[in-house]
């Protein structure tokens, strides 16, 4: 196979921040491959009314029309079961879920579910989704750390299905064979994102490396072949969400005895072509289309028709070397993969 015809990628968990970073990584979107961006709502301050997600989707439109994005609040307290209804009539298409201080823009995050069971009413009642990010905060006296943070978290997926079963929920990054046992264990309502970067590293990768650094870490090898396997299965309830998170590089390379690195794995410029070449590395190629633009658009209502199917076209060549970086000064960010060759681009998008 030398070619691949891929129908309007999705990439349904994408972090496009705001100000000079907006304008430097939305276009990223659509360079890697993508026409549909489902976008994250941890700003500062965090989107948490329609008035501001329509606000933040306009400028993203204007930065580039070409791209759907679909639009996120963020789960707190001031959001009412009234303003779901209003957030679903203006075309928000889901609500994020962060538990308190475990990721980047997390401090508004949430302690427990149970307050916010008459939005989870709401969300059911009109069709919204709920995006988890399924990792439970650190706690000595529990013995929670970064590396079970994940499993932790699965009782609450379980609770949360349960009390709402024909909600659609969609674990967030999974990084363990846990979790994907338990999205399957779950009812069709219940879908699970995987990163690209996932695909790839391990523990071993980001213990000493600050680029390889996200939340949740990437965890065993084990954990990596569940999702590896999952994929190679055409499982559908499980698909791209590239957790694509930009952070300056100052901010990635530069930790003090005080001040820690910043989490967050940036994929969005290399996307399909980096998908490709992962997928093919453990013999899912053929599952590349389902992965990231069938199950995906079916799970979130979006599935294409003739008229609004682009197609992007891949080539196998024989290794492209990614960039260093892109932008310049402060606001420059660094791919994941920097360096490296990729055997795949985008000759078609
Ligand atoms: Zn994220």
């Amino acid at each position: 196979m030398s070619e691949i015809i891929v129908p309007s990628p999705a990439d349904f968990h994408v972090h496009l921040r705001q100000g000079k970073m907006a304008t430097l990584v939305t276009p990223h979107v659509r360079n890697g491959g993508f026409s549909l961006a489902y976008v994250m709502p941890n700003l500062k301050p965090p989107v948490t009314t329609t008035a501001q997600a329509l606000a933040y989707k306009a400028e993203l439109e204007s930065i580039d029309s070409s791209v759907e994005y679909l639009m996120t609040l963020y789960l707190s307290p001031d959001l009412t079961p009234e303003e779901v209804v209003k957030a679903k009539e203006a075309g928000i298409a889901g609500v994020k879920s962060y538990p308190r201080g475990v990721t980047t823009n997390s401090d508004g995050g949430i302690e427990s579910y149970e307050m916010y069971y008459p939005v989870f009413e709401a969300m059911q009642r009109v069709d919204m989704v709920l995006n988890l990010h399924g990792e439970v905060p650190s706690d000595a006296k529990t013995n929670t750390h970064i590396l079970n943070a994940e499993p932790k978290f699965l009782t609450h997926l379980h609770a949360l299905h349960k009390a709402f079963p024909r909600l659609r929920i969609v674990l967030e990054h999974a990084t363990t064979r846990a979790a994907v046992d338990a999205v399957k264990a779950c009812g069709p309502t219940v879908a699970c994102t995987i990163t690209a970067h996932h695909l790839e590293l391990t523990v071993d990768d980001w213990a000493g490396q600050s680029f390889n650094f996200c939340k949740p870490v990437a965890k065993y090898p084990d954990d990596r072949e569940a999702l590896r396997q999952v994929i190679r299965d055409g499982h559908p309830r499980f698909f791209l969400g590239s957790d694509s998170a930009p952070h300056p590089v100052h901010s990635k390379s530069t930790s003090t005895p005080t001040q820690g690195c910043a989490a967050g794995i940036y994929t969005s410029p290399i996307l399909l072509p980096l998908v490709a070449h992962l997928l093919e590395s453990f013999d899912a190629l053929d599952k590349l289309e389902g992965f990231v633009s069938t199950f995906g658009r079916c799970f979130y209502r979006r599935e294409l028709s003739a008229e609004n199917t682009s197609n992007v076209v891949l080539r196998k060549i024989d290794g492209h070397v990614v960039e260093g970086k892109y932008g310049a000064d402060e606001e420059s960010v660094v791919p994941f993969w920097a360096g490296k060759e990729i055997n795949w681009k985008i000759v078609t998008n």
